[in-house]
């Protein structure tokens, strides 16, 4: 498939030509963990053993990378075994690494009760402002994390400034698109060296699977992470590559539907006397609408948000919901809300990650908006 095709063609043919055998239009799942060799060492298309490399996987894989711009795509078990793999490919005992002051909890602890207790030293910049990357920086920083848009607040990061800062220091970019999805922002192309997604969310988008995927822009540093990939062993199973890209063929539609639905739900939340205050790019108050407007086709589809009360009412306002259901995770077609600071974000209470307990976090879905509006509605009362 010949990267001059637009997105949405990509999405829905990139690694998935018809089967050569039968013709199946849609990659058959290679459930199978070993292949027949044709005498020792004689490998079919080099496949040997599933962890190793599996044809589903592989079309996957290679769909990733197409829909980023990127040299090479892995899929992993999940984001976080993705994660996982990267930060121990790209740092040893000793090295330093930035990251957001809005990481998704999930990324913090992996960094500050894991991958630290093996001696990567880190610290916590504010991401969306270059200067703070920049002071954060240490002679031993070998990577800088981002996030954008953040979780649970939206915070947005200027790719393109902040890999300037990182390159300037000899360090890696590391972006987590997850919120945006490959159709909305392209990070390889603004600088970025990886690009992370839990594909759980916005590109599997069905609410169905959990994965994680890898990007990069180099295929060196592609090369190095797909030995880590085999020698680590997180990787994604047969059927669940088969279901995220069925899910990745309709990203581009969904995607338009979901920012369409969150600005109508964003109009509102700024008007309902309720919130005190609205989280979501595509605000122009957003303190970084213009950097959101430049890098992204659109502003996605999670809003959140801070409700007069504090706590109680925030937690009220999930416990009412009908439509948008009480849970956590994000991206599916369906609408969900959250309460970030006893739900995803418990484990970062007490930290410098803590977010606000008036918080409330809204996924939202494809729905008949003028439903998920009256809905909101009523459980703000
Ligand atoms: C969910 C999520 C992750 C972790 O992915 P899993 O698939 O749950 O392991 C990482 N980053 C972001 C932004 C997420 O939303």
């Amino acid at each position: 498939m010949s990267d001059q095709h637009s997105f949405e063609t990509l999405a829905i043919h990139a690694g998935q030509e018809a089967d050569p055998q039968t013709g199946a239009v849609v990659p058959p799942i290679y459930q199978v963990s070993t292949y027949k060799q044709d005498g020792v060492g004689g490998l079919r298309n080099g496949y040997e053993y599933s962890r190793s490399g599996n044809p589903t996987r592989a079309a996957l894989e290679e769909n990733l990378a197409a829909l980023e711009g990127g040299r090479r795509g892995l899929a992993f078990a999940s984001g976080l075994a993705a994660e996982d793999t990267l930060l121990r490919t790209l740092l040893s005992p000793g090295d330093h690494l930035v990251i957001p002051n809005d990481a998704y909890g999930g990324t913090f602890r992996l960094i500050a009760k894991v991958v630290s207790r093996w001696g990567v030293e880190w610290s916590v910049a504010d991401t969306s402002d270059p200067a703070s990357v920049r002071a954060a920086i240490t002679p031993r920083t070998k990577a800088v994390w981002v996030e954008t848009p953040s979780n649970p607040l939206l915070g947005i990061t200027d790719i393109a400034a902040v890999a300037a800062v990182a390159h300037e220091a000899g360090a890696k970019l590391v972006v987590d698109n997850t919120f945006a999805s490959s159709y909305l922002q392209q990070p390889l192309a603004l600088g970025a060296d990886v690009v992370v997604h839990s594909t759980t969310k916005y590109m599997g988008g069905h609410s169905d699977v959990v994965g994680g995927a890898l990007i990069t822009a180099d295929a060196a540093l592609g090369d190095e992470l797909a030995y880590h990939q085999n020698a680590m062993g997180a990787v994604a199973g047969p059927f669940d590559s088969w279901l995220t890209l069925r899910g990745i063929k309709t990203l581009a539609v969904r995607m338009d539907r979901h920012s369409a639905n969150a600005e109508r739900v964003t109009e509102l939340l700024v008007s309902h006397p309720k919130v005190t205050k609205v989280y979501y790019p595509g605000l122009p108050e957003h303190p970084l609408h213009e950097v959101a407007a430049k890098q992204m086709r659109s502003f996605g589809g999670m809003v959140s948000f801070q409700v007069a009360g504090g706590e109680e009412a925030a937690v009220e306002v999930c416990n009412r919901a009908e439509l948008f259901t009480l849970g956590e995770s994000l991206g599916g077609v369906e609408s969900l809300i959250e309460h970030p600071g006893r739900m995803t974000h418990a484990s970062v209470s007490g930290s410098a990650l803590e977010v606000p307990a008036d918080l409330v976090r809204l996924s939202v879905g494809i729905e008949s908006v003028d439903d998920l509006l009256a809905d909101l509605t009523r459980a703000l009362g």
